[in-house]
């Protein structure tokens, strides 16, 4: 078998995530990243059982642990509430009581750190602080060129550079409109409380001693989502809220929020829980997160099929998908998969990668759109009738997924497709969604 060597653009949880299915597989990998930090940024990130599996496979089970032991991984279920503290009902969090195991949470900086540790061990060129400024490819090899001038060479390269991807320019020659913005942002908090903060949790049943928690209100308009893990040690919350002052989509801390602000959103929800979230929050730990559209593209691979993009560089999700980190490495395992089987042949591998990941991937970015829907205007006449009924279908259940397997079983018959020249609309030469779809109805 001939492996591709392989250079991997972005460390977040798409790049690391091929970065360690490639070299699990056996191929030489080099990685790129530009941002010398990724670890401290960030608040809340949940990877669900179609991507914990993939977790849960490396290093023989210890990274899925580490997480677990350090994240928010004693949830089990979703409470929700009106705005005015009303119970509503409760939705269990992972798709069913079997799959806790392999459901991950917790701050994004710490997973990173971790996931970032393992593909160390595997990988010895994992360049952090070093960008990618240009995209390459000739007829034989594809490369980018780095901060520092240097021009690199492999196989092929894998594009995982974000929602605001430069390859998406450079490899695709999309450019993405400015107008894209939803006129929604979310104010985003994390912080670490202290005795006095978890005091005032405990006397709210926002802390719990045993289990780790989820709650969400809804106003009319607007909803509120707050984690608390680590016997309430960490607390992130959330705020959609129509963009109606500075936001920017960036996770640096460059749009904080300001308390009036925050407070003027807040009061939407007459819940004693809402003040106590925003009196332990110090001014300086929320930030303005705009949220930005963007359409699902029809090409993932470059022209001459070296270069692919995977995890938001070629589908960036709306949050209320949840599953921006879990679809990013689903592409990985795909690709790497997709890379081992191709016996050299590059840009089939790529080429059966979009095809074996594109109407599954394309589905769950509609889903984000229609659960961003279901909130715009609350519908109270539906909920007061049957809250339970609405919580199933505003938070529908994903159908079990093994990526890895779907790759296994779909991979020859793609392959031979590719190789026999069946050339089409991405919509029709892709695998197919499956019988009964990807979610529970
Ligand atoms: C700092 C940060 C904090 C985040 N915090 C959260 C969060 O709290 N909750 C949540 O749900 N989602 C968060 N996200 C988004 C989430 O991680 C992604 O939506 C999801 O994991 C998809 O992963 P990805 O690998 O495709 O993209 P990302 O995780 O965004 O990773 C892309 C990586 O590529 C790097 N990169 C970009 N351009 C270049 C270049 N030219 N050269 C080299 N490297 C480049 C970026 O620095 C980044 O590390 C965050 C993303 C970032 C970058």
């Amino acid at each position: 078998m001939t492996l591709p060597s392989v250079i991997i653009v972005g460390a977040g949880f798409g790049g690391l995530g091929a970065a360690i299915e490639c070299a699990n597989r056996g191929m030489n990998v080099r990685v790129y990243e530009k941002y010398p930090d990724s670890n401290s940024h960030g608040d809340i990130l949940d990877i669900f059982p179609n991507a914990g599996r993939i977790i849960k496979r490396w290093n023989d089970g210890k990274v899925g642990q580490e997480i677990h032991d350090t994240g928010c991984s004693k949830i089990r279920s979703m409470d929700i509430y009106k705005y005015d503290g009303k119970f509503l009902a409760s939705t269990s969090w992972a798709e069913n009581d079997e799959f806790h195991d392999i459901t991950y949470a917790g701050h994004r900086g710490k997973l990173h750190s971790i996931i970032l540790a393992y593909a160390k061990t595997l990988v010895p060129e994992i360049h952090i602080g070093l960008g990618v400024q240009k995209y390459l490819e000739n007829d034989t090899q594809a490369g980018v060129v780095l901060s520092n001038g240097e021009t690199v060479w492999a196989d092929c390269v894998i594009a995982a550079d974000g929602a605001r991807s430069i390859a998406r320019e450079q490899v695709l020659g999309i450019n993405d409109s400015d107008d894209n913005e939803t006129s929604w942002a979310v104010f985003r908090t994390f912080l670490s409380t202290d005795e006095a903060a978890r005091k005032k949790l405990a006397a709210h049943g926002l802390l719990s001693t045993n289990d780790d928690l989820v709650r969400f209100w809804m106003s009319d308009t607007l909803y509120l989502m707050a984690f608390s893990w680590n016997k309430g040690k960490d607390i992130a919350w959330t705020l959609t809220h129509p963009d109606d002052k500075a936001s920017s989509e960036g996770w640096t801390r460059s749009s904080i929020a300001d308390r009036e602000h925050l407070a003027q959103w807040m009061k939407d929800f007459t819940t004693e829980d809402a003040q106590v979230l925003l009196d332990i929050t110090p001014q300086g730990r929320t930030i303005n997160f705009k949220l930005v559209y963007r359409p699902t593209i029809e090409k993932w691979t470059s022209k001459g099929g070296r270069t692919i993009l995977i995890g938001d560089a070629a589908h960036a999700n709306l949050p209320t998908a949840g599953q921006g980190a879990s679809q990013a490495l689903e592409d990985a395992a795909t690709v790497a998969y997709c890379l081992a089987k191709g016996d050299g042949d590059v840009r089939l591998a790529l080429e059966a990668t979009q095809r074996i990941r594109y109407h599954r991937s394309n589905a769950v970015h509609k889903s984000g759109g229609i659960n961003r829907d279901v909130v715009k205007k609350t519908p109270w006449d539906e909920i007061e009738a049957d809250p339970k009924g609405f919580v199933e279908r505003r938070w529908a259940k994903m159908r079990p997924w093994d990526p890895l397997a779907f790759a296994e079983e779909h991979f020859p018959k793609v392959a031979e497709d590719i190789a026999k020249g069946v050339q089409g609309h991405p919509d029709v030469v892709s695998v197919p969604p499956p019988p009964g779809g990807y979610w529970y109805s």
